[in-house]
Protein backbone atom coordinates (compact mmCIF):
# COMPACT_ATOMS: atom_id res chain seq x y z
CA UNK A 1 0.00 0.00 0.00
CA UNK A 2 1.22 3.83 -0.88
CA UNK A 3 -0.17 4.97 2.07
CA UNK A 4 -0.14 4.20 5.59
CA UNK A 5 -3.61 4.16 6.71
CA UNK A 6 -6.70 4.74 4.48
CA UNK A 7 -7.72 8.16 2.13
CA UNK A 8 -10.74 9.53 3.30
CA UNK A 9 -11.81 9.85 -0.31
CA UNK A 10 -10.57 8.40 -3.32
CA UNK A 11 -11.72 10.65 -6.39
CA UNK A 12 -11.16 8.44 -9.59
CA UNK A 13 -10.51 11.22 -12.59
CA UNK A 14 -9.85 14.77 -12.64
CA UNK A 15 -11.92 15.66 -15.11
CA UNK A 16 -14.95 18.40 -14.25
CA UNK A 17 -16.31 15.82 -11.72
CA UNK A 18 -13.48 15.10 -9.92
CA UNK A 19 -12.28 18.36 -9.88
CA UNK A 20 -15.24 19.55 -8.58
CA UNK A 21 -15.97 17.21 -6.01
CA UNK A 22 -12.43 17.69 -4.80
CA UNK A 23 -12.84 20.99 -4.00
CA UNK A 24 -16.57 20.56 -2.82
CA UNK A 25 -15.14 18.26 -0.47
CA UNK A 26 -12.29 20.30 0.99
CA UNK A 27 -14.90 23.21 1.44
CA UNK A 28 -16.80 21.03 3.36
CA UNK A 29 -14.01 20.31 5.81
CA UNK A 30 -13.06 16.83 4.01
CA UNK A 31 -9.85 17.63 3.83
CA UNK A 32 -8.08 13.88 3.22
CA UNK A 33 -8.50 13.63 -0.52
CA UNK A 34 -6.76 12.44 -3.55
CA UNK A 35 -7.75 12.58 -7.18
CA UNK A 36 -6.31 9.62 -9.32
CA UNK A 37 -5.94 10.77 -13.15
CA UNK A 38 -5.11 8.56 -15.70
CA UNK A 39 -3.66 11.19 -17.85
CA UNK A 40 -0.31 13.62 -17.30
CA UNK A 41 -3.28 16.54 -17.16
CA UNK A 42 -6.20 17.26 -16.12
CA UNK A 43 -9.47 18.17 -18.27
CA UNK A 44 -11.21 15.30 -18.96
CA UNK A 45 -13.28 15.56 -22.27
CA UNK A 46 -11.98 19.05 -22.30
CA UNK A 47 -8.62 17.79 -22.34
CA UNK A 48 -8.85 14.91 -24.61
CA UNK A 49 -11.48 16.34 -27.25
CA UNK A 50 -9.06 18.81 -29.33
CA UNK A 51 -10.74 18.14 -32.23
CA UNK A 52 -10.78 21.52 -34.76
CA UNK A 53 -14.18 23.28 -34.00
CA UNK A 54 -14.26 21.65 -30.44
CA UNK A 55 -16.98 23.71 -28.67
CA UNK A 56 -19.45 23.27 -25.66
CA UNK A 57 -23.11 23.83 -27.29
CA UNK A 58 -24.59 25.09 -24.36
CA UNK A 59 -23.72 28.47 -23.17
CA UNK A 60 -20.16 28.92 -21.31
CA UNK A 61 -22.23 31.19 -18.78
CA UNK A 62 -24.50 27.76 -18.20
CA UNK A 63 -21.41 25.50 -18.71
CA UNK A 64 -19.31 26.28 -15.97
CA UNK A 65 -19.26 25.84 -12.07
CA UNK A 66 -21.91 28.21 -10.12
CA UNK A 67 -19.50 28.47 -7.45
CA UNK A 68 -16.76 29.61 -10.08
CA UNK A 69 -18.13 31.52 -12.19
CA UNK A 70 -15.93 33.16 -14.89
CA UNK A 71 -16.68 36.63 -16.23
CA UNK A 72 -14.16 36.39 -18.87
CA UNK A 73 -15.78 34.02 -21.24
CA UNK A 74 -14.76 35.60 -24.71
CA UNK A 75 -17.77 34.10 -26.73
CA UNK A 76 -21.66 32.66 -26.33
CA UNK A 77 -19.97 29.27 -26.34
CA UNK A 78 -16.33 28.85 -25.58
CA UNK A 79 -14.10 26.39 -27.43
CA UNK A 80 -12.23 23.15 -25.72
CA UNK A 81 -9.16 24.97 -25.07
CA UNK A 82 -10.82 27.98 -23.47
CA UNK A 83 -13.03 25.50 -20.98
CA UNK A 84 -9.74 23.30 -20.32
CA UNK A 85 -8.32 27.03 -19.12
CA UNK A 86 -11.61 27.19 -17.14
CA UNK A 87 -10.64 24.05 -15.55
CA UNK A 88 -7.19 24.69 -15.05
CA UNK A 89 -7.80 27.89 -13.33
CA UNK A 90 -10.43 26.82 -10.92
CA UNK A 91 -8.25 24.00 -9.78
CA UNK A 92 -5.33 26.17 -9.14
CA UNK A 93 -7.57 28.66 -7.51
CA UNK A 94 -9.28 26.30 -5.18
CA UNK A 95 -5.72 24.59 -4.21
CA UNK A 96 -6.62 21.30 -5.66
CA UNK A 97 -4.27 20.64 -7.99
CA UNK A 98 -1.68 18.98 -5.12
CA UNK A 99 -4.13 16.52 -4.37
CA UNK A 100 -4.09 14.80 -8.01
CA UNK A 101 -2.00 12.12 -8.65
CA UNK A 102 -1.33 11.57 -12.30
CA UNK A 103 -0.11 8.28 -14.66
CA UNK A 104 -3.03 6.25 -12.55
CA UNK A 105 -4.32 4.10 -14.22
CA UNK A 106 -7.36 2.36 -11.89
CA UNK A 107 -7.61 -1.30 -12.54
CA UNK A 108 -10.62 -2.35 -9.88
CA UNK A 109 -12.04 -1.55 -6.90
CA UNK A 110 -12.84 -3.74 -3.92
CA UNK A 111 -14.57 -3.70 -0.61
CA UNK A 112 -13.59 -5.14 2.41
CA UNK A 113 -16.31 -5.68 4.55
CA UNK A 114 -14.50 -5.80 7.86
CA UNK A 115 -12.51 -2.57 7.48
CA UNK A 116 -15.31 -0.91 5.40
CA UNK A 117 -13.12 0.29 2.80
CA UNK A 118 -12.11 0.63 -0.76
CA UNK A 119 -8.84 -1.02 -1.91
CA UNK A 120 -8.45 1.08 -5.71
CA UNK A 121 -5.65 -1.50 -7.89
CA UNK A 122 -3.38 0.48 -10.62
CA UNK A 123 -1.56 -0.69 -14.10
CA UNK A 124 1.49 0.08 -12.52
CA UNK A 125 1.15 1.20 -9.03
CA UNK A 126 0.81 -0.49 -5.25
CA UNK A 127 -3.24 -0.91 -3.90
CA UNK A 128 -4.42 2.58 -1.93
CA UNK A 129 -7.37 1.91 0.25
CA UNK A 130 -9.82 4.61 1.02
CA UNK A 131 -12.97 5.24 3.04
CA UNK A 132 -15.14 6.44 0.38
CA UNK A 133 -14.47 6.35 -3.50
CA UNK A 134 -16.38 8.51 -6.20
CA UNK A 135 -15.93 7.19 -9.41
CA UNK A 136 -15.67 10.54 -11.35
CA UNK A 137 -14.06 8.93 -14.81
CA UNK A 138 -16.85 9.86 -16.89
CA UNK A 139 -19.19 8.37 -19.67
CA UNK A 140 -17.91 9.59 -22.80
CA UNK A 141 -14.09 9.10 -21.73
CA UNK A 142 -13.51 5.63 -24.08
CA UNK A 143 -12.97 6.72 -28.04
CA UNK A 144 -15.24 3.95 -29.44
CA UNK A 145 -14.10 2.54 -33.25
CA UNK A 146 -17.61 1.34 -35.40
CA UNK A 147 -18.01 -2.56 -35.86
CA UNK A 148 -17.93 -1.76 -39.45
CA UNK A 149 -15.72 -5.10 -41.11
CA UNK A 150 -11.74 -3.97 -41.94
CA UNK A 151 -11.44 -1.25 -39.08
CA UNK A 152 -8.33 -2.14 -38.89
CA UNK A 153 -7.28 -2.80 -42.75
CA UNK A 154 -6.80 0.32 -43.40
CA UNK A 155 -3.26 1.89 -44.66
CA UNK A 156 -3.70 5.39 -44.83
CA UNK A 157 -3.92 7.68 -41.16
CA UNK A 158 -7.38 7.01 -38.72
CA UNK A 159 -7.99 9.52 -36.30
CA UNK A 160 -10.58 9.27 -34.66
CA UNK A 161 -12.22 12.66 -32.93
CA UNK A 162 -11.71 12.43 -29.04
CA UNK A 163 -8.08 11.41 -30.17
CA UNK A 164 -6.88 14.06 -32.55
CA UNK A 165 -3.25 13.76 -34.63
CA UNK A 166 -2.89 17.41 -34.05
CA UNK A 167 0.54 16.52 -36.26
CA UNK A 168 -1.46 15.28 -39.23
CA UNK A 169 -1.81 17.80 -41.47
CA UNK A 170 -4.96 17.75 -43.63
CA UNK A 171 -4.08 20.47 -46.26
CA UNK A 172 -4.32 19.14 -49.63
CA UNK A 173 -5.64 15.46 -48.45
CA UNK A 174 -8.57 13.39 -48.83
CA UNK A 175 -10.59 12.96 -46.18
CA UNK A 176 -13.35 10.48 -45.20
CA UNK A 177 -15.30 11.65 -42.16
CA UNK A 178 -17.25 8.08 -40.17
CA UNK A 179 -20.47 9.43 -38.12
CA UNK A 180 -22.40 13.07 -38.25
CA UNK A 181 -23.41 13.46 -34.34
CA UNK A 182 -22.45 16.42 -32.23
CA UNK A 183 -18.77 16.09 -32.92
CA UNK A 184 -18.33 15.63 -36.25
CA UNK A 185 -21.11 18.80 -37.19
CA UNK A 186 -18.32 20.64 -35.49
CA UNK A 187 -15.22 18.81 -37.40
CA UNK A 188 -16.84 19.16 -40.44
CA UNK A 189 -16.75 22.61 -41.28
CA UNK A 190 -13.15 23.25 -40.02
CA UNK A 191 -11.81 19.66 -42.26
CA UNK A 192 -13.02 21.45 -45.68
CA UNK A 193 -11.70 24.97 -44.74
CA UNK A 194 -8.30 22.86 -45.38
CA UNK A 195 -9.07 19.13 -46.65
CA UNK A 196 -8.75 18.49 -50.90
CA UNK A 197 -12.21 16.46 -49.99
CA UNK A 198 -14.25 15.37 -47.69
CA UNK A 199 -16.77 13.09 -47.78
CA UNK A 200 -19.34 12.83 -44.72
CA UNK A 201 -20.78 9.36 -44.32
CA UNK A 202 -24.17 9.71 -42.38
CA UNK A 203 -25.97 6.60 -41.26
CA UNK A 204 -29.08 8.40 -40.01
CA UNK A 205 -29.07 12.41 -40.30
CA UNK A 206 -29.81 14.50 -36.91
CA UNK A 207 -31.75 17.35 -36.25
CA UNK A 208 -30.19 20.62 -36.33
CA UNK A 209 -30.72 23.94 -34.59
CA UNK A 210 -28.86 27.14 -35.51
CA UNK A 211 -26.46 28.81 -32.86
CA UNK A 212 -25.81 32.28 -32.63
CA UNK A 213 -22.11 32.50 -31.44
CA UNK A 214 -21.29 36.06 -30.02
CA UNK A 215 -18.30 37.30 -29.03
CA UNK A 216 -18.53 39.08 -25.37
CA UNK A 217 -17.37 42.44 -25.22
CA UNK A 218 -15.27 44.52 -23.08
CA UNK A 219 -18.68 46.02 -22.16
CA UNK A 220 -20.60 42.90 -20.74
CA UNK A 221 -17.27 41.51 -18.77
CA UNK A 222 -16.84 44.65 -16.94
CA UNK A 223 -20.65 44.63 -16.14
CA UNK A 224 -20.27 41.01 -15.30
CA UNK A 225 -17.02 41.47 -13.16
CA UNK A 226 -18.26 44.48 -11.36
CA UNK A 227 -22.22 44.38 -11.17
CA UNK A 228 -23.53 42.21 -8.49
CA UNK A 229 -25.48 39.54 -9.68
CA UNK A 230 -25.51 40.34 -13.41
CA UNK A 231 -23.83 37.15 -14.21
CA UNK A 232 -26.32 35.16 -11.79
CA UNK A 233 -29.01 36.96 -13.67
CA UNK A 234 -27.50 35.92 -16.93
CA UNK A 235 -26.74 32.33 -15.77
CA UNK A 236 -30.56 32.01 -14.53
CA UNK A 237 -32.16 33.21 -17.99
CA UNK A 238 -30.10 30.50 -20.26
CA UNK A 239 -31.05 27.92 -17.47
CA UNK A 240 -34.54 28.98 -17.93
CA UNK A 241 -34.47 28.93 -21.67
CA UNK A 242 -32.69 25.88 -21.60
CA UNK A 243 -35.46 24.21 -19.15
CA UNK A 244 -38.68 25.46 -21.26
CA UNK A 245 -36.60 23.34 -23.82
CA UNK A 246 -37.66 20.39 -21.63
CA UNK A 247 -41.11 20.39 -23.25
CA UNK A 248 -40.48 19.92 -26.59
CA UNK A 249 -36.66 17.39 -26.50
CA UNK A 250 -37.67 15.21 -23.29
CA UNK A 251 -41.31 14.71 -24.32
CA UNK A 252 -43.04 14.56 -27.24
CA UNK A 253 -45.31 17.17 -27.30
CA UNK A 254 -46.63 20.37 -29.82
CA UNK A 255 -43.75 22.10 -29.07
CA UNK A 256 -41.37 19.32 -29.86
CA UNK A 257 -43.02 20.39 -33.70
CA UNK A 258 -42.07 23.67 -32.95
CA UNK A 259 -38.55 22.67 -32.73
CA UNK A 260 -38.83 20.05 -35.74
CA UNK A 261 -40.08 23.33 -37.52
CA UNK A 262 -37.12 25.41 -36.29
CA UNK A 263 -34.84 22.70 -37.81
CA UNK A 264 -36.79 22.26 -41.37
CA UNK A 265 -36.85 26.27 -41.72
CA UNK A 266 -33.07 26.24 -40.71
CA UNK A 267 -32.39 23.40 -43.31
CA UNK A 268 -34.59 25.14 -45.74
CA UNK A 269 -32.84 27.91 -45.57
CA UNK A 270 -29.09 26.94 -45.77
CA UNK A 271 -29.94 24.24 -47.90
CA UNK A 272 -31.01 24.86 -51.63
CA UNK A 273 -31.06 21.40 -53.52
CA UNK A 274 -34.07 19.52 -52.36
CA UNK A 275 -32.74 16.30 -52.67
CA UNK A 276 -29.74 16.95 -50.22
CA UNK A 277 -32.52 18.38 -47.89
CA UNK A 278 -34.45 15.16 -48.15
CA UNK A 279 -30.95 13.19 -47.27
CA UNK A 280 -30.65 15.65 -44.35
CA UNK A 281 -34.12 15.24 -42.93
CA UNK A 282 -34.46 12.50 -39.79
CA UNK A 283 -37.45 10.30 -39.56
CA UNK A 284 -37.38 10.79 -35.77
CA UNK A 285 -38.43 12.70 -33.04
CA UNK A 286 -36.80 16.26 -32.52
CA UNK A 287 -34.76 14.80 -29.25
CA UNK A 288 -35.09 11.37 -29.18
CA UNK A 289 -31.30 11.59 -30.42
CA UNK A 290 -29.11 14.78 -28.90
CA UNK A 291 -30.43 17.90 -31.01
CA UNK A 292 -26.78 19.17 -33.00
CA UNK A 293 -26.10 23.05 -32.41
CA UNK A 294 -24.34 24.54 -35.45
CA UNK A 295 -25.00 27.03 -37.77
CA UNK A 296 -21.80 26.20 -40.14
CA UNK A 297 -22.38 22.54 -40.72
CA UNK A 298 -25.04 22.52 -43.58
CA UNK A 299 -22.86 25.50 -45.48
CA UNK A 300 -19.55 23.20 -45.05
CA UNK A 301 -21.69 19.81 -46.61
CA UNK A 302 -22.15 22.00 -49.86
CA UNK A 303 -18.70 23.62 -50.10
CA UNK A 304 -17.14 22.66 -53.59
CA UNK A 305 -14.75 19.64 -51.61
CA UNK A 306 -17.57 18.73 -49.51
CA UNK A 307 -19.83 15.98 -50.02
CA UNK A 308 -22.43 14.20 -47.94
CA UNK A 309 -22.43 10.18 -48.63
CA UNK A 310 -25.65 8.20 -47.66
CA UNK A 311 -24.87 4.70 -49.00
CA UNK A 312 -24.52 2.43 -46.05
CA UNK A 313 -21.16 1.62 -45.43
CA UNK A 314 -19.78 -2.13 -46.38
CA UNK A 315 -16.50 -2.07 -45.44
CA UNK A 316 -13.15 -0.09 -44.48
CA UNK A 317 -10.64 -1.05 -47.14
CA UNK A 318 -7.09 -0.79 -47.11
CA UNK A 319 -7.43 2.20 -49.69
CA UNK A 320 -10.67 3.90 -48.34
CA UNK A 321 -14.51 3.02 -47.51
CA UNK A 322 -16.87 0.98 -49.66
CA UNK A 323 -20.01 1.60 -49.92
CA UNK A 324 -22.89 -1.34 -49.93
CA UNK A 325 -23.76 -0.21 -53.81
CA UNK A 326 -20.07 -1.52 -54.59
CA UNK A 327 -18.03 1.91 -54.83
CA UNK A 328 -14.76 2.73 -52.78
CA UNK A 329 -14.38 6.19 -52.02
CA UNK A 330 -10.45 6.19 -51.72
CA UNK A 331 -8.95 8.66 -48.98
CA UNK A 332 -5.56 9.79 -47.02
CA UNK A 333 -7.66 9.81 -44.11
CA UNK A 334 -10.59 8.40 -42.16
CA UNK A 335 -11.67 10.79 -39.26
CA UNK A 336 -14.10 8.21 -37.05
CA UNK A 337 -16.47 10.55 -35.06
CA UNK A 338 -18.02 7.75 -34.39
CA UNK A 339 -18.63 8.46 -30.42
CA UNK A 340 -17.69 6.58 -27.27
CA UNK A 341 -18.00 3.16 -25.36
CA UNK A 342 -20.75 4.16 -23.06
CA UNK A 343 -20.50 1.84 -19.91
CA UNK A 344 -24.41 1.09 -20.12
CA UNK A 345 -23.91 -2.04 -18.98
CA UNK A 346 -20.88 -2.53 -17.66
CA UNK A 347 -18.10 -0.85 -15.47
CA UNK A 348 -14.79 0.81 -16.69
CA UNK A 349 -13.13 -1.50 -14.76
CA UNK A 350 -13.94 -4.68 -12.15
CA UNK A 351 -15.86 -3.29 -8.82
CA UNK A 352 -16.40 -5.57 -6.22
CA UNK A 353 -18.75 -5.09 -3.23
CA UNK A 354 -20.29 -6.51 -0.34
CA UNK A 355 -20.17 -10.46 -0.25
CA UNK A 356 -18.21 -10.49 -3.74
CA UNK A 357 -20.56 -9.16 -5.72
CA UNK A 358 -19.54 -7.59 -9.01
CA UNK A 359 -21.46 -4.71 -10.38
CA UNK A 360 -20.52 -5.22 -13.92
CA UNK A 361 -22.63 -8.50 -13.44
CA UNK A 362 -25.33 -6.99 -11.58
CA UNK A 363 -25.28 -4.21 -14.43
CA UNK A 364 -24.98 -7.00 -17.31
CA UNK A 365 -29.19 -6.03 -18.25
CA UNK A 366 -28.47 -2.60 -17.62
CA UNK A 367 -27.37 0.19 -15.17
CA UNK A 368 -29.13 1.20 -12.32
CA UNK A 369 -28.91 3.80 -9.19
CA UNK A 370 -30.48 5.19 -6.05
CA UNK A 371 -30.74 8.63 -7.59
CA UNK A 372 -27.69 8.20 -10.12
CA UNK A 373 -25.13 8.16 -7.57
CA UNK A 374 -25.02 4.87 -5.06
CA UNK A 375 -25.90 1.44 -5.64
CA UNK A 376 -26.92 -1.24 -3.04
CA UNK A 377 -24.27 -3.40 -1.75
CA UNK A 378 -21.41 -1.03 -2.50
CA UNK A 379 -21.42 1.02 0.72
CA UNK A 380 -19.83 4.37 0.63
CA UNK A 381 -19.10 4.37 -3.86
CA UNK A 382 -20.35 7.10 -5.61
CA UNK A 383 -20.45 7.66 -9.22
CA UNK A 384 -21.20 11.20 -11.16
CA UNK A 385 -23.01 11.14 -14.22
CA UNK A 386 -24.04 7.43 -12.86
CA UNK A 387 -27.07 5.92 -14.28
CA UNK A 388 -30.22 8.23 -15.68
CA UNK A 389 -28.13 11.51 -14.75
CA UNK A 390 -27.75 12.58 -18.83
CA UNK A 391 -29.68 15.84 -19.28
CA UNK A 392 -31.05 16.24 -22.62
CA UNK A 393 -31.54 19.45 -22.66
CA UNK A 394 -29.59 21.97 -20.43
CA UNK A 395 -26.02 22.03 -18.78
CA UNK A 396 -24.51 18.95 -17.78
CA UNK A 397 -22.67 20.94 -15.44
CA UNK A 398 -26.40 21.90 -13.41
CA UNK A 399 -26.49 18.15 -12.93
CA UNK A 400 -22.74 17.07 -12.01
CA UNK A 401 -23.33 19.79 -9.60
CA UNK A 402 -26.13 18.04 -7.75
CA UNK A 403 -24.84 15.16 -7.58
CA UNK A 404 -21.79 16.39 -6.40
CA UNK A 405 -23.09 18.05 -3.61
CA UNK A 406 -25.58 15.05 -2.69
CA UNK A 407 -22.17 13.06 -2.82
CA UNK A 408 -20.68 15.44 -0.47
CA UNK A 409 -23.43 15.89 2.02
CA UNK A 410 -23.03 11.74 2.81
CA UNK A 411 -19.08 11.77 2.87
CA UNK A 412 -19.45 14.92 5.60
CA UNK A 413 -21.97 12.45 7.35
CA UNK A 414 -19.91 9.38 7.77
CA UNK A 415 -16.69 11.35 7.58
CA UNK A 416 -18.29 13.43 10.90
CA UNK A 417 -20.07 10.82 12.62
CA UNK A 418 -17.45 8.19 12.63
CA UNK A 419 -19.35 5.59 10.61
CA UNK A 420 -18.01 3.03 8.92
CA UNK A 421 -20.25 3.54 6.22
CA UNK A 422 -23.79 4.04 4.10
CA UNK A 423 -25.31 1.46 1.69
CA UNK A 424 -28.00 2.48 0.36
CA UNK A 425 -31.15 0.20 0.89
CA UNK A 426 -32.04 -2.16 -2.45
CA UNK A 427 -35.48 -1.35 -1.68
CA UNK A 428 -35.08 2.56 -1.86
CA UNK A 429 -32.69 1.95 -5.32
CA UNK A 430 -35.48 -0.23 -6.95
CA UNK A 431 -38.30 2.13 -6.29
CA UNK A 432 -36.15 4.71 -7.68
CA UNK A 433 -35.34 2.77 -10.32
CA UNK A 434 -38.80 1.58 -11.15
CA UNK A 435 -40.18 4.99 -11.42
CA UNK A 436 -37.53 6.16 -13.45
CA UNK A 437 -38.26 3.61 -15.84
CA UNK A 438 -41.79 4.64 -15.60
CA UNK A 439 -41.17 7.76 -16.84
CA UNK A 440 -38.79 7.28 -19.33
CA UNK A 441 -41.21 5.63 -21.36
CA UNK A 442 -43.12 8.66 -22.01
CA UNK A 443 -39.90 10.66 -23.19
CA UNK A 444 -38.81 10.97 -26.54
CA UNK A 445 -35.43 8.95 -26.35
CA UNK A 446 -37.72 5.98 -25.69
CA UNK A 447 -39.86 6.54 -28.75
CA UNK A 448 -37.72 4.54 -31.05
CA UNK A 449 -34.88 5.59 -32.05
CA UNK A 450 -31.43 3.97 -31.98
CA UNK A 451 -28.52 6.14 -29.84
CA UNK A 452 -25.68 5.83 -27.42
CA UNK A 453 -28.35 6.59 -24.51
CA UNK A 454 -29.72 2.68 -25.00
CA UNK A 455 -28.85 -0.73 -24.84
CA UNK A 456 -29.28 -2.79 -27.72
CA UNK A 457 -32.54 -3.99 -26.37
CA UNK A 458 -33.49 -0.60 -25.50
CA UNK A 459 -32.89 -0.15 -22.02
CA UNK A 460 -32.45 3.58 -20.88
CA UNK A 461 -29.48 3.99 -18.42
CA UNK A 462 -28.57 6.93 -19.45
CA UNK A 463 -30.91 9.75 -19.57
CA UNK A 464 -32.99 11.52 -16.31
CA UNK A 465 -36.53 11.94 -17.16
CA UNK A 466 -37.55 15.21 -16.62
CA UNK A 467 -36.41 18.79 -15.93
CA UNK A 468 -32.78 19.57 -14.47
CA UNK A 469 -34.78 21.31 -11.90
CA UNK A 470 -36.64 18.07 -10.79
CA UNK A 471 -33.10 16.24 -11.37
CA UNK A 472 -31.48 19.03 -8.77
CA UNK A 473 -34.57 18.72 -6.14
CA UNK A 474 -33.93 14.97 -6.30
CA UNK A 475 -30.84 15.15 -5.07
CA UNK A 476 -30.97 18.35 -2.71
CA UNK A 477 -30.85 16.30 0.62
CA UNK A 478 -29.56 12.81 2.05
CA UNK A 479 -32.48 10.98 2.95
CA UNK A 480 -31.14 8.56 5.99
CA UNK A 481 -34.26 6.20 5.74
CA UNK A 482 -33.18 5.11 2.31
CA UNK A 483 -29.76 4.05 3.96
CA UNK A 484 -28.09 1.37 6.36
CA UNK A 485 -25.61 3.03 8.87
CA UNK A 486 -22.87 0.80 9.48
CA UNK A 487 -20.64 1.54 12.32
CA UNK A 488 -17.90 0.15 13.94
CA UNK A 489 -18.81 -0.89 17.81
CA UNK A 490 -18.82 -4.59 17.73
CA UNK A 491 -22.61 -4.50 19.21
CA UNK A 492 -23.85 -2.03 16.75
CA UNK A 493 -22.06 -3.81 13.56
CA UNK A 494 -24.44 -3.79 10.38
CA UNK A 495 -27.14 -2.25 12.69
CA UNK A 496 -30.20 -1.38 10.80
CA UNK A 497 -30.49 2.34 11.61
P1 LIG B 1 -22.34 10.18 -31.26
O1 LIG B 1 -23.31 11.22 -30.94
O2 LIG B 1 -22.45 8.85 -30.63
O3 LIG B 1 -22.33 10.06 -32.84
C1 LIG B 1 -21.64 9.02 -33.47
C2 LIG B 1 -21.89 9.10 -34.95
O4 LIG B 1 -21.20 8.03 -35.56
C3 LIG B 1 -23.36 8.97 -35.31
O5 LIG B 1 -23.64 9.79 -36.40
C4 LIG B 1 -23.47 7.49 -35.66
O6 LIG B 1 -24.52 7.20 -36.54
C5 LIG B 1 -22.13 7.27 -36.33
N1 LIG B 1 -21.75 5.88 -36.32
C6 LIG B 1 -21.47 5.11 -35.24
N2 LIG B 1 -21.21 3.85 -35.63
C7 LIG B 1 -21.34 3.83 -36.98
C8 LIG B 1 -21.23 2.81 -37.96
N3 LIG B 1 -20.91 1.56 -37.62
N4 LIG B 1 -21.45 3.15 -39.25
C9 LIG B 1 -21.77 4.41 -39.57
N5 LIG B 1 -21.90 5.41 -38.71
C10 LIG B 1 -21.69 5.12 -37.42
O7 LIG B 1 -20.82 10.67 -30.96
P2 LIG B 1 -20.26 12.15 -30.83
O8 LIG B 1 -20.68 12.99 -31.96
O9 LIG B 1 -18.81 12.04 -30.55
O10 LIG B 1 -21.01 12.70 -29.58
C11 LIG B 1 -21.12 11.91 -28.39
C12 LIG B 1 -21.62 12.75 -27.25
O11 LIG B 1 -20.57 13.64 -26.87
C13 LIG B 1 -22.77 13.66 -27.60
O12 LIG B 1 -24.01 13.02 -27.56
C14 LIG B 1 -22.62 14.71 -26.54
O13 LIG B 1 -23.18 14.25 -25.34
C15 LIG B 1 -21.12 14.82 -26.41
N6 LIG B 1 -20.64 15.95 -27.22
C16 LIG B 1 -20.98 17.18 -26.80
C17 LIG B 1 -20.56 18.27 -27.51
C18 LIG B 1 -20.94 19.61 -27.01
O14 LIG B 1 -20.82 20.57 -27.75
N7 LIG B 1 -21.42 19.76 -25.78
C19 LIG B 1 -19.82 18.12 -28.68
C20 LIG B 1 -19.48 16.83 -29.08
C21 LIG B 1 -19.89 15.75 -28.35
P3 LIG B 1 -25.99 6.85 -35.99
O15 LIG B 1 -26.58 8.17 -35.56
O16 LIG B 1 -26.68 6.22 -37.10
O17 LIG B 1 -25.80 5.94 -34.81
Amino acid sequence: MSTDGPLAVAVIGAGFAGIGAAIRLRQAGVEDVTVFERDTRIGGTWRDNTYPGAACDIPSQLYSYSFARNPEWSQTYSGSAEILDYIDKVAADHGVIDRIEFGRTVTGLTYDVPTGEWTLTFAEQEPVRARSVIVASGPLSTPALPDIPGVADFAGTAIHSAAWDHDYDFTGKKVAVIGTGASAVQIVPELVKRAASVKVFQRTPGWVLPRVNLETGEFAKGVYRRVPGAQRLARALWYGGHETMALGVVWDTPLTRVVEAIARLHLRLQVRDPWLRRQLTPDFSAGCKRLLMTSDYYPALQAKNAKLVTWPIARIAPKGVRTVEGIEHQVDCIVYATGFAVAKQGTPYPVTGVDGRVLADEWSGGAQAYRSVAVSGYPNLYFTFGPNSGPGHNSALVYLEAQIEFITEAIGMVERGGWKALDVRREAQEAFNADIQKRLRRTTWNSGCQSWYLTSDGYNATMFPGFATQFVNQMRRVDLRDFRILVDEPALSAATV
